[in-house]
C-alpha cells in the first residue's frame, strides 16, 4: 500500500504524461494553464464573452464558470482574431453535461499537440503552422458538476448512473435544443438562393431569451470565422451531418443540404479514422452505407456521439483517447480540402466579396475565404459591390499530392464594374442569382461557339427585358 501511495504521488513529477481522468472545472482550467505554460509559444489562453447590443457583456454560467478555450497554431492571436489566408478551425465538447468523454479527449488532444509539435512531429507542424485549432472541452461546465455528483453517489451505491441527470446546464435547459433552428430558414428560403448569413432574420428578442452558453458561442462564432468545426457529444457511437431536421416536419427522413457531397466526406473523415467505429458501429447505421456515419434528419438525434457509456469509468478513458486520436487529428486536417484564396482589387487591396459555387459534375452527387468541397468540378463566381463578376471551372482532387496539403488556391483580382452589383443587400437578389448564372452561360457557349444556345439565351432575355435590363444589351455587344 504504501509503494502505491507513493507511485501515486511521484509518477506525476518525474513523467509528465498527460493523467486520463475525470477532470473537474479547476483541473480543466489546471491543464489548459499548463498546456499554455508548456507551450507558450504556440497556444494562447482564453474564455469565451458575448456582449449584448445593450453593451451588457455574457462571459459566465449560470453557476458563474467561463467557458475555457485554448487556440493551437503557430503565432496564435498574433493578428486578432484571425490570420489572413490561414483557416480557423474549433472543437466543442461536453455540450450534455453528462456526456464526458468528449471533454477528456479535447483534454488530452490540447495537451498532445503541445508535445508533438515540440517534438518536431513533421505532420502537427504541418497542421498548426497551417491551421488555427481552438478547442474548447467543456461548454456546459455547470452540467458536468451535477453529473460528476451522481457518477460518484452510483459508485459507492453499485447502481449504474442516471441517464439524464447533468445533460442540461445549471439553468436546467439543454443546451443542444436551445440554438435558433436555422435550418428552418434555409428551407424556406431555398426559392431565393440564398441561404447564408441567417441570423439577420432572428429578432433581437429571440437573442436575449438564449441561455448564456448559447449566447456566447453565438458570440464565439461571429468573432472568428470558423472554417469547420464540430460538436462532440456521448451516448452513441456515429457521425453525424447536417441537415439535422426534415422539411415536411416528419421524425425521420434523409435531408440533404446543399453540400451534402461534402458533408458525407467529411463525416468518413472522422468514422473511417476511429477505431471504435471502424470495429464496433451499430448495426443501424452500419447497414445504412457502411460508414458510421448518418444524416441528422435521417436519425432521430443530433450531432456526432463518442461511444454508448455517458460517463464511463476513470479507466476506460486512455482507451476512449487511443480509439480518437486519429480521428480528431485527421477531421481538422480537412479544413484544408476544396478550395481558398484571396479577393483583391488591381491594386492588391483586399475585396469585400461573396464565392458562390455552382455544382457542374460530382462524384456523389451534385477578403480571404475558404470553400471546403469534395472532389469534382465546379464553377466558382466571385462578386462584389462596384466590380466585374469573375467565373472560373476548378477541379478539386483532394487526394492529389498526399494526405495533408493545403487547399489549392484559387485567387481573384476584380475589375471596377461600376455597372455590376452582384454583391449586398438586393431584394432581387434570385434574378441576380439567375442573371450571373445567364452570363456564365453565355461566357461558356460563346467558347465553345455554340450558336444554338447563344441564341436561345438571347431570346429568353428579350422576353424578359424589365428583369435582366443590361444584360441581353451587354450580351448581343460581345
Ligand atoms: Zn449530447
Amino acid at each position: 500500500m504504501k509503494i502505491w501511495a507513493i507511485l501515486v504521488v511521484l509518477i506525476p513529477v518525474f513523467c509528465d504524461g498527460f493523467v486520463h481522468k475525470h477532470h473537474d472545472y479547476n483541473e480543466l482550467v489546471r491543464i489548459l494553464d499548463e498546456v499554455h505554460q508548456e507551450c507558450p509559444d504556440i497556444t494562447r489562453r482564453y474564455y469565451l464573452n458575448y456582449t449584448l447590443i445593450d453593451k451588457t457583456y455574457v462571459s459566465k454560467t449560470t453557476n458563474n464558470r467561463n467557458l475555457e478555450v485554448i487556440e493551437i497554431c503557430t503565432d496564435p492571436g498574433v493578428t486578432k482574431p484571425h490570420k489572413p489566408g490561414r483557416p480557423e478551425f474549433k472543437y466543442i465538447g461536453n455540450m450534455h453535461g453528462n456526456e464526458v468523454v468528449s471533454r477528456e479527449v479535447l483534454l488530452a488532444l490540447a495537451d498532445y499537440l503541445c508535445k508533438e509539435y515540440k517534438a518536431k512531429n513533421k505532420m502537427i507542424t504541418w497542421l498548426l503552422e497551417n491551421t488555427c485549432v481552438h478547442i474548447m472541452p467543456s461548454m456546459n461546465p455547470d452540467g458536468w458538476e451535477i453529473a460528476y455528483e451522481d457518477f460518484k453517489k452510483a459508485e459507492k451505491e453499485g447502481r449504474d448512473q442516471q441517464w439524464t441527470v447533468g445533460r442540461n446546464n445549471g439553468n436546467n435547459v439543454d443546451l443542444n435544443r436551445n440554438f435558433p433552428d436555422l435550418d428552418q430558414f434555409v428551407f424556406g428560403l431555398k426559392a431565393t438562393g440564398r441561404t447564408d448569413h441567417l441570423e439577420k432574420y432572428l429578432s433581437r428578442e429571440d437573442f436575449e431569451k438564449l441561455e448564456p452558453e448559447t449566447k456566447m458561442v453565438i458570440g464565439w462564432i461571429h468573432a472568428y470565422p470558423f472554417v469547420l468545426s464540430s460538436n462532440l457529444h456521448g451516448g452513441d457511437l456515429v457521425v453525424n451531418y447536417p441537415f439535422d431536421t426534415t422539411t415536411d416536419g416528419s421524425p425521420s427522413n434523409y435531408t440533404a443540404s446543399p453540400d451534402d457531397a461534402t458533408f458525407v466526406a467529411l463525416a468518413k473523415s472522422y468514422a473511417d479514422y476511429n477505431t471504435e467505429m471502424i470495429n464496433g458501429c451499430p448495426n443501424k447505421f452500419k447497414e445504412e452505407n457502411g460508414d458510421c456515419i448518418t444524416n441528422g434528419a435521417k436519425w432521430y438525434a443530433v450531432k456526432g456521439e463518442l461511444g454508448e457509456k455517458k460517463f464511463p469509468k476513470t479507466e476506460k478513458l486512455e482507451g476512449k483517447w487511443n480509439a480518437n486520436k486519429d480521428a480528431l487529428i485527421n477531421y481538422i486536417a480537412q479544413s484544408h480540402i476544396g478550395i481558398k484564396g484571396f479577393v483583391r482589387d488591381v491594386s492588391g487591396n483586399p475585396v469585400e466579396a461573396r464565392i458562390q459555387v455552382k455544382v457542374l459534375s460530382n462524384k456523389v452527387k451534385d477578403g480571404d475565404y475558404y470553400r471546403l468541397l469534395d472532389d469534382g468540378h465546379y464553377l466558382v463566381t466571385a462578386t462584389a459591390k462596384g466590380y466585374c463578376d469573375q467565373s472560373r471551372k476548378i477541379t478539386v482532387n483532394n487526394h492529389k499530392g498526399g494526405k495533408y496539403r493545403e487547399a489549392q488556391l484559387v485567387n481573384f483580382v476584380m475589375d471596377p464594374c461600376p455597372e455590376e452589383s452582384g454583391y449586398g443587400e438586393n431584394e432581387n437578389e434570385d434574378l441576380d442569382t439567375r442573371a450571373s448564372v445567364l452570363q456564365m452561360l453565355y461566357k461558356d457557349y460563346s467558347y465553345r461557339q455554340d450558336a444554338r444556345s447563344l441564341e436561345k439565351i438571347l431570346e429568353y432575355l428579350r422576353n424578359r427585358e424589365e428583369d435582366y435590363p443590361y444584360l441581353q444589351e451587354e450580351m448581343e455587344k460581345k
